[in-house]
């Protein structure tokens, strides 16, 4: 890493041919004494940006709003602003944050649909238009404090295939969609959207056919009752770990073809998402330390089947990094640093945090060779709901977060910066989103 860091944006860029390897190695020389090190993010913005444009590439008709609960560290929300992403606020303070950043109101949804009154009242304030409601009860609490809201109004889809079942506190089903949108066109109030959320987690393509069915039938149903109802919005979900790579895929060509079905080029719709893992979670890596080791013996007499087990204690906790496990179920793997060789024997092992709290295992079960105090360890594609969720529970802090970009991803993001992002797209300027269309 060379001293030459940006100041506006708070990265470090790698010098020419320089990886978050090499960061990682060289971090691990500079602390030489065991005792003072902590665990440490290195952040990869290129991979971020690599994403972004991956998504404008291969959904070119759907514009992300990325969805900042997943990880609202500054310097990636500013990457994503500074590249033309609208944002999924689910707070006042994510809104304020927006703000700051100069993204247009245009660009940004209040999507939480559990909203309290004065947040309400400051986005209707501060120009924020587009909000979510799933129900009679939050659409009259909206209705009273932002009459001038622009409504997407949120459905449950079937959510079995998800890890997370969350469709049973959120979204409207079909049945109730008439009523609630009778309700809206009494109360004067306009609705423009039909959104889900197949879920955190979600392992099945498939999920988005039956939801994008169930919003076309929406927008036919807003019809009825006397709406324009005009954009699609596919929430989030879509899987962040370079290892689902073709799983993306397989999204993709499945949310093309039901695009087909059921939103045919000349239907004028226009669509978003919502994307939150699949921006961040692969550009994250977490160092940690091994700070206490136990060993066991399984039995007595020890011999060479390798009944001898080690438990391993490091320097984050379950309600610091890995909070991804609890809020995501989330499966992390532990990969060394130091390559092992190739005769080397492993033994069954857990990984602990250093919490006071026996909720605190990382990791119940995995193979590794025989560690020693101070060893490290990385957890890769560990971006998403982890430092946005960590607590300083136990006094311990989260982790130090360290950002680069090499030179050539800036240079593109610079050009980016000035085509993509004109100034003039203001308020609900939804217009200047792409029309549906079919690509490829
Ligand atoms: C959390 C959330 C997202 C982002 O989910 P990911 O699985 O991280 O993509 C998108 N939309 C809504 C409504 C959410 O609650």
């Amino acid at each position: 890493m060379n001293n030459f860091s940006n100041d506006e944006f708070d990265y470090h860029f790698l010098d020419e041919g320089f990886t978050v390897k090499d960061i990682l190695n060289q971090k691990k020389n500079e602390v030489s004494s065991s005792d003072d090190k902590d665990a440490f993010y290195v952040v990869d913005l290129g991979d971020v940006l690599k994403k972004h444009l991956r998504w404008l590439k291969t959904l070119p008709q759907v514009t992300p709003f990325y969805a900042v609960k997943c990880n609202n560290s500054l310097t990636i929300v500013k990457t994503l602003a500074a590249v033309g992403a609208g944002f999924d606020c689910a707070s006042k303070t994510e809104i304020q944050m927006m703000q700051s950043l100069g993204v247009p109101f245009g660009r940004i949804i209040y999507g939480n649909p559990w909203k309290q009154v004065s947040q309400i009242k400051y986005a209707a304030n501060n120009g924020v238009q587009m909000m979510t409601v799933d129900s009679e009860v939050k659409l009259m609490k909206v209705a009273s404090a932002h009459p001038k809201t622009k409504l997407i109004l949120q459905i449950a889809t079937d959510d079995s295939k998800a890890v997370f079942h969350l469709s049973a506190k959120f979204g409207t089903t079909l049945k109730t969609s008439r009523l609630l949108l009778e309700w809206v066109r009494e109360l004067n109030i306009d609705v423009i959207s039909v959104s889900f959320h197949v879920r955190s987690g979600c392992t099945e393509p498939e999920s988005f056919v039956p939801a994008i069915s169930d919003a076309c039938y929406i927008f036919d149903m807003g019809t009825e009752v006397g709406f324009n109802i005009y954009l699609l919005d596919l929430g989030g979900g879509f899987p962040g770990s370079e290892d689902v790579k073709l799983k993306s895929e397989e999204i993709i060509s499945v949310i093309n073809t039901a695009f087909d079905t059921y939103f045919p080029s000349d239907s004028g719709v226009r669509t978003i998402a919502e994307p939150g893992r699949y921006n961040i979670a692969s550009a994250f890596t977490l160092a940690v330390d091994i700070i206490v080791l136990q060993e066991q013996s399984g039995s007595d007499d020890e011999d060479e089947s390798g009944e001898q087990t080690f438990m391993y204690y490091v320097n984050d906790k379950m309600y610091g990094s890995f909070t991804c496990i609890l809020y995501n179920h989330a499966q992390v793997k532990p990969l060394l640093q130091k390559r092992p060789k190739s005769d080397e024997k492993y033994y069954s092992s857990s990984i602990w945090g250093q919490m006071c709290d026996g909720l605190d295992g990382i990791v119940e079960c995995c193979d590794l060779p025989e560690m020693l105090m101070g060893h490290r360890m990385l957890f890769e594609n560990i971006g998403a709901y982890t430092v946005a969720a960590a607590s300083t529970f136990n006094g311990f802090q989260r982790p130090i977060i360290n950002y680069v970009m090499s030179r050539p991803m800036w240079q593109g993001m610079q050009q980016i910066k000035s085509c993509d992002f004109p100034p003039e797209v203001e308020d609900q300027d939804i217009s200047t989103l792409p029309v549906l269309r079919r690509v490829g």
